[in-house]
């Protein structure tokens, strides 16, 4: 006998009979002599619907409020389950976020989860009964009780929480696909359904745009070693495993406040290569890339900076061992991207004395504070940045060799925890190079010019936002430098979720003017399109294959940010679909059969 969480998501609570379809199924499984937790979403498209209401009143509704509102969508659907349970003669009731006991900080709209009381729901199943909880919702407890939601798509949160609080066998969520797909399938019907991913490749894809699971709940299902899994709610298909490492005992209290950081890391023997000014035309970097890798160098990091005037500054870190040979090639093939003999196109420049130092952790998820303290705490220990390369678990930043040191231990004081040298990665050969692609067309890129290269930048930039709760995703630091009265200057661009741009652009301009940097351009018509796999890790020409892709088919990159298991590019938002289908094709990861997801 397991204690199983099952929750359902929107569509397959949507009508009256699909509830009855879902009493059939938790009822089966409570004959199989399991007991079971059940979480629910609002009913189909409700939560849409009540977002609208409030927008066609107010353009900016008030936070409390819409928690108000958005919470009662669940609580339709608790209690017409529990009335279809006990029609089909199983015993049921319906719980409230605020009923069961999920705790949560008092952020409103965004809330996480701090704690989860147990006891009610246990005596409830204790007493045979199926206990059917509101997904998304909980109750602050400061000095007054206000319902809290966690944000779109937080009912797998309060699912994988509830299991990993109740020390449930298993939780699966049962949503309108057969499990995880290599991209969504809505998108590209040829997408294929993976039988098994790793946490960290999912956290990765979530958080690129894969809206199958909430990040969040793949963050908890890590930190506590909930397994979990992704099912259909039409059949009986075994679904994808969400898979992690075996994980230490951890306290169930601050649930979602783990430590931001689990790691400080380091590598000394970085050499950075840059091209500058190469023509802003699609193919350049799928040339580039596509010729190191001929020559078996694993690049590490890759950027590409937004463009200035119509070139490019492409810069990329390779071990220092392997430098001259891709010096070489990147020397080779800058000739002929010069438009002329002698011009100044498609200059090499070779940073060979660099290290980079990463903070990783989940605990970082949507907590744009993170970022920033890592860039303050940089700042205050006099170390430069020279190149910021982000992922949703991980922040890197290259800074002079001699700095390293002094940037470790200023960050392992600053996060509490102790360094680790990173230890060449060998390759993941068991997993694919890449387990699956990612479209997010909510983001927005903005970009400052000219703004002062001195330490301190980055982190008065983040810092800024942090403060107006915004994340940030993609920061890319021009390479190339412009003296303007006597003080060397960077551009600096990054994207944000769009509904942050406008806010964000606003407190940039602001501080733009006082501080003497230059414009700030928000561009809202992107798409980032991302590959995703722990298999890329030694695995030259990865990245490489998908900037080829976009070439082949005319697809410009706008800005390019990879992370040891990722690679995400930025393109024009109505190339973006294109761009989806092209990519996850050139990794052969179509299958036969196309895809209709029910409606
Ligand atoms: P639920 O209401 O059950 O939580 P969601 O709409 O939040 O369902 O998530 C399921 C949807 O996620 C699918 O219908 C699909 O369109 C989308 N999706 C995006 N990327 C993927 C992917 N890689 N695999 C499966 N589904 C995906
Ligand atoms: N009903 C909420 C939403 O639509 C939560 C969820 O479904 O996960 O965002
Ligand atoms: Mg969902």
């Amino acid at each position: 006998m397991a204690l199983i969480v099952q929750k359902y998501g929107g569509t397959s609570v949507g009508s009256v009979e699909r509830i009855q379809a879902v009493a059939q199924r938790v009822y089966k499984t409570v004959q199989a002599g399991n007991s079971v937790v059940v979480v629910v979403s609002a009913m189909g498209k409700t939560t849409d619907g009540l977002v609208k209401l409030a927008n066609d009143i107010s353009k900016s509704p008030n936070r409390r409020e819409m928690d108000m509102l958005l919470s009662t969508g669940e609580q339709v659907t608790i209690a017409l389950l529990s009335m279809a349970l006990q029609e089909i003669g199983q015993p049921a009731i319906s719980l409230t976020g605020a009923q069961v006991g999920i705790v949560t900080e008092a952020e409103h709209t965004r809330a996480r989860i701090l704690h989860i009381s147990t006891e009610r729901l246990m005596g409830q199943i204790n007493q045979g009964k199926v206990a059917v909880v509101a997904g998304f919702q909980g109750i602050s407890n400061t000095t007054e009780i206000e319902i809290t939601t966690l944000g779109r798509g937080g009912s797998d949160t309060s699912a994988v929480a509830l299991a990993a609080a109740l020390g449930a066998d298993f939780c699966e969520i049962y949503t309108d696909v057969p499990g995880i797909l290599t991209t969504d399938p809505r998108l590209v019907p040829e997408a294929q359904l993976m039988t098994e991913i790793t946490c960290n490749e999912m956290l990765e894809l979530a958080s690129l745009g894969a809206k199958v699971l909430h990040p969040r709940a793949v963050e908890i299902a890590r930190n506590y070693g909930v397994p979990l899994v992704v099912r259909s709610s039409w059949t009986d298909q075994p679904g994808t495993w969400v898979t992690s490492a075996k994980v230490q005992e951890r306290a169930l209290v601050d649930l979602e406040l783990a430590r931001p950081v689990d790691a400080v890391e380091f590598d000394v023997n970085q050499a950075k290569l840059s091209l500058l000014r190469v023509p802003d035309r699609p193919g350049v970097a799928a040339r580039l890339f596509g010729e190191i890798s001929e020559q078996n160098v694993d690049v590490d990091l890759i950027i590409q900076s937004i463009h200035e005037g119509n070139s490019n500054d492409i810069a990329f870190t390779v071990n220092t061992a392997i430098l001259s040979r891709a010096e070489a090639v990147a020397l080779a093939i800058a000739p002929a991207l010069r438009h002329q003999a002698n011009s100044d196109e498609a200059e090499v420049l070779v940073e060979n004395n660099s290290a980079k130092v990463s903070i990783s952790g989940a605990g970082m998820i949507g907590r744009p504070g993170v970022a920033a303290k890592m860039f303050a705490t940089l700042a205050e220990a006099r170390v430069n940045i020279q190149m910021i390369s982000t992922s949703e678990v991980k922040v890197s930043c290259l800074v002079d060799q001699d700095d390293c040191d002094r940037a470790v231990s200023a960050l392992c004081d600053a996060f509490e925890i102790s360094a680790t040298p990173v230890i060449p990665q060998i390759s993941n050969s068991e997993s694919p190079a890449v387990r699956g692609v990612a479209l997010d067309m909510n983001q927005a890129r903005l970009a400052i010019r000219q703004v002062p290269d001195q330490p301190g930048m980055a982190a008065k930039l983040f810092g800024l936002l942090a403060e107006y709760n915004i994340s940030v995703d993609m920061i890319i630091q021009s390479q190339r430098c412009h003296l303007i009265d006597g003080v060397p200057r960077r551009d600096i661009a990054f994207t944000v979720a769009r509904m942050d741009a406008e806010n964000a652009q606003q407190k940039l301009k602001e501080t733009a003017e006082q501080l003497g940097w230059g414009e700030v351009i928000l561009d809202r018509a992107i798409a980032k399109v991302s590959i995703v796999g722990s298999g890329m890790v030694g695995q030259p020409g990865t990245a490489a294959k998908m900037f080829n892709a976009l070439a082949e088919n005319h697809i410009n990159i706008q800005m390019i940010t990879t992370s040891e298991i990722k690679v995400s590019c930025v393109v024009a938002e109505n190339e973006g679909v294109k761009a989806l289908q092209v990519i996850h094709d050139a990794f052969g990861l179509a299958g036969n059969e196309k895809f209709v997801v029910p409606s």
